[in-house]
């Protein structure tokens, strides 16, 4: 009895040291060699991506891409069940990122400014539910589930989780009690979509409002995890020293950032391809919530391509009528020339609760206060 215990124990502890603090490295390598076809289809991705980034290089025209979301909350205890506020936050949070009207873009460094990406991709709440019926896009489910760990029992109703909406259709993103020491997972796109195709995040690291834990709290994690939903590695390319996470336009690194570090942070570590060091306010690394802030043109063009290859159903439907409305200012193309204070003075920093000016070259003027 007590040798099996010992064994037991040996393997939870060599599953947890492989999470970090995003578990989508770990849950893609373990489906990989649970399903022999998974892995084979993902191998293909990156060759299928190359080429499809070649046939299309005029992606450069302003298309707004909108990812109709279902948002399974998932609980137990009533601190669980987060408000519609705090979902909505979250979905204004991802509206801000992927199309980078984040307040805190101007903390990106200078040297980055210029391939910080608008991602052109907006994300609304299912109004229309796979039965064609009116919806909020949030599917409350109570269970007497304890913490959920990185298996099949979040998306399976019959093990105390929530079932997918059709993933073809939507984005089904998990919001529950997560096992400890991990925020969140994603899965990758393939031709392989099994079960359980999306996200499941922590209730304390969803949104930016109720119950979110700092350093946490500024809804970067699904920022995070929906880029590797579409398809984006993490920025040091994976465990080894300056790996590939082949995105041509994000500096090599040597491996991941956390806290909040400043700039420059170790330039050259990975020779000359990193003159200005590492790119560790870039969404795809694990720092703060409060200290990330671009994606970059290369990473918006995977995951463009990702969509258009492994996601089309995302490029045209009307599952959110009636809240995708995409305005004519913002499908053009317009840059942010300077951020001025209330006294006019332009200004770098980015002082919290004080109303900044931000001024485009459009001629749009938008008032924008940094709440802490
Ligand atoms: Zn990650």
């Amino acid at each position: 009895m007590k040798k099996i215990l010992t064994i037991l124990l040996t393997v939870a502890t060599l599953f947890l040291t492989a999470q970090e603090r995003c578990g989508t490295t770990a849950i893609t390598e373990k489906m990989m060699s649970d399903y022999p076809e998974y892995a084979k289809a993902r191998a293909e991705v990156n060759n299928q991506t190359e080429k499809w980034i070649e046939n299309h290089p005029n992606h450069s025209e302003k298309t707004i891409i909108t990812i109709p979301v279902v948002v399974h909350v998932v609980w137990k205890t009533n601190t669980q069940n987060i408000s519609d506020a705090q979902i909505q936050s979250q979905i204004d949070v991802l509206n801000e990122d992927y199309r980078r009207t984040n307040v805190d873009q101007i903390n990106t460094p200078s040297v980055w400014q210029s391939i910080a990406a608008d991602s052109e991709i907006e994300f609304c709440l299912a109004t229309t539910d796979p039965n064609g019926n009116t919806t909020t896009g949030i599917d409350r489910v109570q269970t007497t589930h304890g913490q959920f760990g990185m298996d099949s029992d979040i998306h399976t109703a019959s093990a105390g989780g929530a079932d997918d909406w059709p993933n073809d259709d939507y984005l089904n993103i998990w919001v529950c009690n997560i096992q400890n020491g991990l925020l969140g997972y994603a899965s990758p796109p393939s031709n392989w979509i099994g079960d359980g195709d999306g996200l499941v995040i922590g209730y304390q690291y969803f949104g930016r409002t109720g119950t979110v834990q700092s350093p946490y709290n500024k809804g970067r994690t699904a920022t995070h995890e929906i880029g590797h939903w579409l398809n984006l590695d993490h920025v040091w390319g994976g465990w080894g020293s300056c790996g590939n996470d082949q995105v041509s336009d994000t500096p090599k690194q040597e491996s991941e950032n956390y806290s909040c570090p400043a700039f420059p942070l170790h330039p050259n570590a990975c020779s000359t391809t990193n003159a200005n060091g590492d790119m560790f306010m870039n969404y795809m690394d694990y720092t703060n919530d409060a200290c990330m802030n671009l994606f970059t043109n290369g990473q918006k063009t995977r995951m463009l391509a990702a969509i258009n290859q492994y996601r089309p159903n995302m490029l045209n439907h009307d599952l959110c009528a009636g809240t995708v409305g995409v305005s004519e200012t913002l499908n053009q193309k317009r840059e942010l020339i300077k951020i001025v204070d209330v006294l006019g003075r332009t200004t770098t920093n980015q002082p919290t609760n004080t109303p900044l000016f931000y001024i485009y070259n459009d001629g749009s003027v938008e008032k924008k206060i940094i709440a802490e």
